[in-house]
């Protein structure tokens, strides 16, 4: 017999069988994260949205040299408001020199203000909102939601020639909302007084109405950069609760996450629904299985196109006809609601920000480091050990059911064998657990796509 490893050899002994795995066990609650959370104040939140709305508007092309009106005066309040809220966040204008380009009708400098908070770690978490708005017409959103089918693409309004930048746009709700939760977030965690070991970007965008560009060139530069990014939670009109379909929905919230399944912005949804439970339940995370919302699209969008996983905050039930409209004023808040969303976020982001980062489980030549071994009929999963791990969770799940179903503490090892599971009708996770007991995202073993030559025909 081929001799196994050690350290193989003490797994196979001391867990003969899969049988006696735990089902899935929520996270034990850290009385820290419990305090962070408890923190986010409703108060400033109303504020805050009452603030941003009192630009007037806060549209990409608008005036920048007012006090009072218009972006210019808009980003500079958020940039005072994040230096004074704590001594230990980095503020910084992310400048980008745009040329004239689609919606953008002339060369304009934007500025997405990013309030940085080091960690112990250089890997990044990003908590993300929009500040900028946008006034399409007087019927706002509703009026492309409600417009017969046709083959005819009907004009960009945004592209109007008689088009007024400086008209209302008070963008109460969006983004209003996540720029406040946004703003809130930065201020919790800054003060909180916790070390945690991910560096925390807070960064409010410009230029996402007319198409993601502020965090588009931002993450654009983080590729470049090769920044380690893990996760970009991003809310985007996450403050109303009345539809506009006459429906209303105070206890919930969708968040957003493209695929595959097994996608790391897919691991980050799941994870966020994890926490909320453990933190906020009388707050429900519903987890959609899709990018976004049909035809519409946020800022998220611009990290999962690099690569870095990310996903979409949006309130249950919206109404059209104040969005992107002079409608969207301070009324259609809810801010009991919005604070909810706030502490959503702030219970993944801390989960997150104090676990080791999610281990690796492909090879250097890209390869997903799982086989059969070794009686070839079992389940053998080898991983890189994360930095600050001290031990390890192997999740899995019927290769068709959406969430994990059981999971296994293995210690700190870096290769486990499941005797006798299948690997083909299973689909296999890890995770990466620090002393504290936080928990990184889940890395899936995930069969990569065939890529085979074209066929030759003679
Ligand atoms: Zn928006």
């Amino acid at each position: 017999m081929r001799k196994l490893p050690t350290v193989l050899l003490v797994a196979l002994l001391a867990h003969p069988g899969v049988s006696i795995a735990q089902d899935i066990t929520p996270p034990q609650a850290d009385p820290r994260i419990q305090k962070l959370v408890a923190s986010i104040s409703e108060e400033r939140l109303s504020a805050m949205v009452q603030t941003l709305a009192g630009f007037g508007t806060r549209h990409t092309l608008s005036d920048t040299d007012s006090p009072t009106r218009g972006i210019g005066a808009a980003r500079q309040w958020i940039f005072d408001e994040l230096t004074k809220s704590s001594p230990r966040l980095q503020v910084t204008f992310d400048t980008h020199k745009l040329a004239r380009q689609g919606r953008i009708t002339r060369n304009v400098d934007i500025r997405n203000v990013v309030a940085l908070l080091p960690g112990k770690s250089l890997r990044r978490i990003y908590v993300t909102a929009h500040y900028d708005s946008v006034n399409i017409g007087e019927e706002g959103q509703i009026s492309a939601n409600t417009r017969a089918p046709s083959n005819t693409p009907r004009p960009d309004p945004q592209l109007r020639r008689d088009q007024d930048y400086n008209a209302d746009a008070p963008g109460a709700n969006d983004n209003g909302s996540g720029t406040a939760l946004t703003m809130e977030l930065a201020r919790v965690f800054a003060e909180s007084g916790i070390e945690f070991d991910a560096t925390l970007a807070f960064v409010l965008w410009a230029g996402e109405e007319q198409g993601l560009i502020g965090a588009r060139a931002h993450a654009m530069e983080l590729f470049k950069d090769k920044v380690s990014v893990e996760a970009n939670f991003n809310s985007d009109i996450v403050g109303n609760t009345r539809g506009g379909d006459g429906t209303t929905d105070t206890e919930s919230v969708r968040v957003y996450s493209e695929g595959p399944e097994d996608s790391m912005s897919r691991s980050l949804a799941r994870y966020i629904a994890r926490a909320a439970a453990v933190y906020v339940p009388s707050h429900k995370v519903r987890l959609m299985a899709r990018q976004d919302r049909f035809a519409r699209g946020s800022d998220h969008t611009a990290f999962t196109q690099y690569g870095f996983p990310a996903v979409a905050f949006r309130e249950s039930k919206e109404d059209f006809s104040r969005q992107h409209a002079a409608k969207d004023t301070v009324d259609g808040v809810d801010v009991r609601y919005l604070a909810q969303n706030a502490r959503v976020n702030a219970a993944a982001v801390a989960s997150l920000a104090l676990a080791p980062p999610a281990p690796v489980v492909t090879n250097p030549r890209g390869q997903m480091m799982i086989g059969r071994q070794p009686s070839g009929y079992d389940a053998n999963l080898r991983w890189n050990a994360s930095p600050g791990a001290s031990t390890y969770r192997i999740y899995w799940r019927e290769a068709w059911a959406p969430d994990w179903q059981h999971a296994q503490v293995v210690g700190d090892v870096t290769e486990f064998v499941l005797p006798k599971l299948s690997i083909d009708n299973f689909v296999f996770g890890i995770a990466a657990v620090g002393p504290n007991g936080h928990e990184s995202l889940i890395s899936a073993y995930v069969p990569p796509p065939r890529r085979d030559p074209v066929v030759k025909i003679r």
